[in-house]
């Protein structure tokens, strides 16, 4: 998995996809975006499967339970993947990914059914853990000439 960092963008981050592969898991966080506004989590949380709340992106794959939530109260905060969040809710984003079993005081921030990126991270750990395990999997690609590298013990 790669996260590329750096200044001008237009944006604050770029994922690849959402639930890649090993052949596609690469995003982008604008060095401004990075770690105060949690992009690059954010942005390695699509890599993952993550997406944002429910009714900026209802897609329910490749997790139902996979969306960012956005709090209501009245000291309104959001977790990491929530984006465009309803009027009135959704405040700063808080170093939290939604998950049912974590209250933020008296509010969970999440919910079983669509709010749960707790749940994705844990379950995409263990594959996401083995890209790039294989010796022949190493090759480094160099533009415009491909050059192959063995990462085997010599
Ligand atoms: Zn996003």
């Amino acid at each position: 998995m790669i996260l590329l960092t750096g200044n001008g963008y237009s944006f604050c981050g770029l994922a690849s996809g959402i639930g890649v592969s090993e052949d596609t898991a690469f995003a982008v966080a604008s060095e401004t975006c990075a770690t105060g506004y949690y992009s690059f989590g954010h942005e390695i949380g699509h890599l993952f499967g993550a997406r944002h709340i429910i009714t900026q992106d209802p897609t329910p794959t490749p997790f139902s339970y996979g969306h960012g939530y956005c709090n209501t109260t009245a000291s309104t905060w959001r977790t990491v993947m929530a984006y465009n969040c309803p009027s009135n809710t959704g405040g700063n984003r808080i170093q939290q990914w939604s998950n049912p079993y974590v209250s933020l005081g008296e509010d969970p921030t999440g919910s079983i059914a669509l709010e749960h990126n707790a749940r994705v991270l844990n379950e995409r750990a263990g594959a996401i853990a083995n890209f790039r395990t294989q010796e022949d999997d190493f090759l480094l690609m160099i533009v415009p000439t491909i050059i192959s590298a063995s990462n085997k013990k010599q």
